[in-house]
């Protein structure tokens, strides 16, 4: 049996070959050093439900649990590379679910703050981060729609569930040179991930990076 540390050592090789295979879509031929790093090292079998675990290292979407699935590593990866993450940054996440994707983020930027409209996922992440000894990501239960604007405004914003266009609220709460990777397009069907960039004089840029399908950022409660 492959250990944990080799199956995610693998799992970077196939999320490098999908950064290659997709370049021309992307505009991204290869992973950054810094996702790279964090990829092989955030211990994703530990984020994942227990029934999950043996699977946790494959690079195609996971089931958590609540009716929820995870995005595959490259998707995570690629949302990641997007934004142009580097230390000192603030991030906001919106669909914390695992925490897998929170996770990667803390690892090369200052501060993460992630929402999940699901309280018992939101609770369980938090737990799981923290046992992974995560003190820089604060996860909160409610509605992403709004963001978070105590802690705004983020230098990124990443988004991973699917939205039929970009709220309001996030473009409001995305510092100027700010960016938002998010996939907008149909519940359940055709999906565009979005790289929104907000230039410095507030002008909104919109490129479609690869077709996806997110699972559906829903209104909460
Ligand atoms: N980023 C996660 C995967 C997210 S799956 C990871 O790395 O594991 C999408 C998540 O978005 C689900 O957990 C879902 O419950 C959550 N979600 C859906 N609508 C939401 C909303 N309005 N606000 C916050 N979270 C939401």
């Amino acid at each position: 049996m492959a250990t944990h540390a080799a199956k995610r050592e693998r799992m970077v090789a196939q999320v490098e070959a999908m950064y290659a295979e997709t370049a021309a879509e992307t505009g991204l031929s290869a992973m950054s050093s810094a996702v790279r790093a964090a990829l092989g090292k955030v211990e994703r079998h530990r984020l994942v439900p227990a029934q999950e675990v043996s699977l946790a290292y494959g690079n195609y979407p996971l089931s958590i649990g609540a009716g929820q699935t995870i995005s595959q590593p490259y998707i995570v990866a690629l949302s990641t590379d997007l934004i142009g993450p580097h230390a000192g940054q603030v991030v906001l996440e919106v669909g914390t679910g695992s925490g897998y994707q929170a996770a990667i983020l803390a690892e090369i930027v200052a501060r993460v703050y992630s929402i999940e409209v699901v309280p018992e996922l939101g609770r369980g992440a938090a737990e799981g981060l923290a046992g992974l000894g995560y003190t820089n990501v604060e996860v909160r239960v409610g509605d992403g729609y709004a963001g978070w604007s105590e802690k705004a405004p983020f230098d990124a914003i990443v988004v991973t569930a699917a939205a039929p266009n970009v709220p309001s609220a996030l473009i409001d709460q995305l510092k100027p040179g700010g960016r938002m990777v998010i996939p907008v397009g149909e519940r359940w069907g055709a999906q565009d991930l979005l790289l929104v960039s907000k230039h410095a004089d507030g002008r909104l840029e919109r490129k479609s990076v690869l077709p996806v399908r997110f699972v559906p950022l829903v209104h909460g409660a």
